[in-house]
């Protein structure tokens, strides 16, 4: 049986991992990615900018980081030729290392990706005909521990800084080609439509990768903020969608200081089967998750709450289930649209998945009661980037490691 306890932390409500500073680099130079426009122009007086210089140079600087993507202060064609060494010697721009990239048989592309202090994490991005989502982390792990969650089962959990999670778009705009090609001048007039309306492989972003977006507030917040922020990336609030396994104190805070959709792994709806499987339901049960989901800030029937349901079979997937799904949803009079997910299994997971007849049986019965629930296709299953099978190779790797140094211990004995 998996282990269900909350990793907690000392003295605060919820079992919140510490968040850390970013690492120093060893040679002293500061990351700039992460940064919104007043903290680079505060860096740039600190190192002997006067007031207005440093705004102004901010906001050049800011337009190539965020918003062309570059990564090298010689690019910086408006900035005169003096001041970029002047920069390269105190300030870098960084990306996520990239560990492994792999490529799935039906597009879907997954980044094993580190952080400059050895923590594994993962980034996927997933094409569809009229869109491209990319499925980004914010945690390395997650203490939840839901029972049929891979990553749930990792060790090793600390927050992703606000560098690390803005630096997953980046980094996929890098790999996927996707920045402006604007005439590398800030100062021309750009013609929008060079570099806008272009199809753009990368239009949405779901915080759905690794960990518990909401037990990493802030830095979840001020990542977005500078995805959304219209001098930079400048992806749009209703291309984002965050994932939540029902932190019900943050939800509200989601709404009003983020703005984006809210999704939440709802997995169940009776309190005995929601405690097994998404245990953060013994600290904030039903019926507190879907008043705060009632009253989540901006939902509406334009904007609607996405449930999500994983399938397992014989555990959460009965008509009596589905029957009382819908029932929920209406008694708390949710704009809501059901996503059912059908489970994807790991080595080691307790579960199988529904079978394809019940789930659309499952489907139907939602259907029937007047809420949408599509069926989720799994994708990149061929190299485990599927939802809730997140787990980093190296930890993997460890696992066995471990396993074997056991089995040799158990021999020897
Ligand atoms: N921690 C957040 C976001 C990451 S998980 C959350 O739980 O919402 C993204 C989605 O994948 C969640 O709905 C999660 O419950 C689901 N998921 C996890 N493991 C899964 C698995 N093995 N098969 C199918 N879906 C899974
Ligand atoms: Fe964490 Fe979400 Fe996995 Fe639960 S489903 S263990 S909250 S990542």
């Amino acid at each position: 049986m998996a282990d269900t306890t909350l990793m907690s932390i000392p003295g605060q409500v919820d079992p919140v991992p510490v968040a850390r500073e970013i690492t120093p680099r060893a040679d002293g130079r500061v990351d700039l990615i992460g940064l919104p426009k007043k903290d680079i122009a505060v860096l740039f007086e600190g190192a002997g900018l006067d007031a207005r210089q440093a705004k102004l140079r901010a906001k050049q600087v800011y337009h190539w980081l965020y918003h062309r993507g570059v990564t090298d202060f010689e690019a910086m064609t408006d900035i005169a030729k003096t001041m970029r060494p002047w920069l390269a010697e105190r300030f870098v721009i960084g990306r996520p290392d990239v560990v492994e990239a792999q490529h799935s048989t039906d597009g879907t592309r997954k980044w094993l990706l580190k952080t400059p202090d050895g923590h594994e994490f993962e980034m996927v991005f997933i094409p569809d005909a009229d869109r491209g989502t990319l499925c980004v982390s914010s945690q390395v792990g997650c203490t939840l521990n839901c029972t049929f969650c891979h990553t749930g089962t990792m060790r090793l959990v600390r927050n992703l800084t606000i560098g690390e999670i803005v630096g997953q778009v980046m980094l996929a705009r890098d790999a996927l080609g996707e920045w402006p090609k604007g005439k590398m001048d800030f100062a021309e007039v750009e013609d929008e439509a060079e570099y806008t309306a272009d199809g753009r492989l990368l239009t949405n972003i779901v915080m759905m990768g690794m960990g518990e977006p909401l037990y990493n507030f802030d830095n979840v917040r001020d990542a977005l903020k500078l995805v959304m922020d219209g001098d930079g990336l400048a992806l749009s609030k209703r291309r984002i969608t965050l994932s939540t396994s029902g932190v019900v104190p943050a939800m509200a805070r989601c709404g009003e200081e983020i703005g984006v959709n809210l999704a939440v792994s709802l997995h169940a709806v009776t309190k005995e089967i929601r405690d097994e499987i998404v245990p953060i339901n013994r600290k904030y049960g039903l019926e507190q998750l879907l008043q705060a989901c009632a009253d989540y800030p901006g939902a509406s029937n334009a904007r609607r709450i996405t449930f999500e349901y994983v399938m397992l079979k014989d555990k959460n997937d009965s008509d009596g289930d589905a029957r009382e799904l819908v029932r929920l949803l209406k008694h708390y009079k949710l704009p809501a649209k059901v996503n059912l997910i059908p489970f994807n299994p790991w080595p080691g997971a307790a579960y199988d998945c529904s079978t394809p007849e019940r789930i659309k049986r499952f489907s139907d019965i939602v259907f029937e009661g007047g809420i949408s629930a599509p069926v989720r296709t799994p994708r990149g299953r061929d190299i485990d980037a599927a939802c809730g099978q997140l787990k980093t190779t190296a930890e993997k790797k460890s696992r066995a490691q471990r396993d074997r140094e056991e089995a040799e211990a158990a021999a020897g004995a």
